[in-house]
């Protein structure tokens, strides 16, 4: 039975960050892109993600395909699992509401941007890719399976791991000095705590 409220929790968190992302990609479709670095890689790792958050653990919840790989948790780790997917959908929304129109799918310069260094983004550069790590943690102990548990860490780690330097690197060339003083003084996923 809890097996079944995790499932479904995983369902409904989904469908919670579909409707934040849908919002927000109405909003990004008005933008003026000014500098896009974009690349075909990029959309094949996005792509990817894809794969690993939605179409993956959908195949497992609606067939009964995958269940060969099932594992069992403590009742008690499923409810932590719970806790940590709201904390997720939390930044996700965050970091979407604090980034505002500077948001981008993809790696874009809009007409107006702006640095953005407050809210969510105080302490940490990337928020919504830390978002992305907590999903992935929380798909772990809600789907309780080898395979659609794990899709979601597997399959965003390349992209975060080719993302976010080609990101900085963009920032950079756009806001120089400021963007340069913001990375001193933020960490990428942990907050930095010295500075
Ligand atoms: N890496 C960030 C943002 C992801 S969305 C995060 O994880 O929260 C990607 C887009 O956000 C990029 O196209 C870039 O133009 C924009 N962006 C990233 N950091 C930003 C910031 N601090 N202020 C404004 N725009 C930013």
């Amino acid at each position: 039975m809890p097996d079944s409220i995790f499932r479904i929790s995983y369902i409904i968190g989904l469908i919670a960050g579909s409707v934040i992302r849908a919002v927000y990609t109405r909003q990004y479709r008005k933008n003026t892109i000014v500098d896009d670095h974009k690349t075909a890689q990029d959309k094949l790792l996005i792509s990817l993600s894809s794969l690993g958050l939605i179409i993956i653990p959908l195949f497992y919840l609606l067939s009964p395909w995958l269940d060969f790989a099932d594992y069992q948790l403590p009742v008690w780790v499923g409810w932590v699992g719970v806790v940590v997917f709201a904390f997720a959908l939390w930044l996700l929304w965050r970091s979407h509401v604090d980034l505002g129109r500077n948001w981008s799918p993809s790696l874009e310069i809009m007409e107006e941007h702006r640095l953005v260094t407050g809210g969510v983004y105080r302490r940490i550069r990337h928020p919504m890719y830390a978002a992305h790590w907590v999903w992935g943690i929380a798909q772990v102990l809600l789907l309780q399976n080898w395979i659609a548990g794990y899709s979601m860490l597997v399959f965003f780690l390349p992209m975060y791991l080719t993302r976010v330097p080609h990101e900085e690197q963009m920032m950079l060339e756009s806001f120089g000095e400021e963007y340069r003083q913001y990375t001193n003084r933020t960490g990428r996923v942990i907050p930095r705590l010295r500075l």
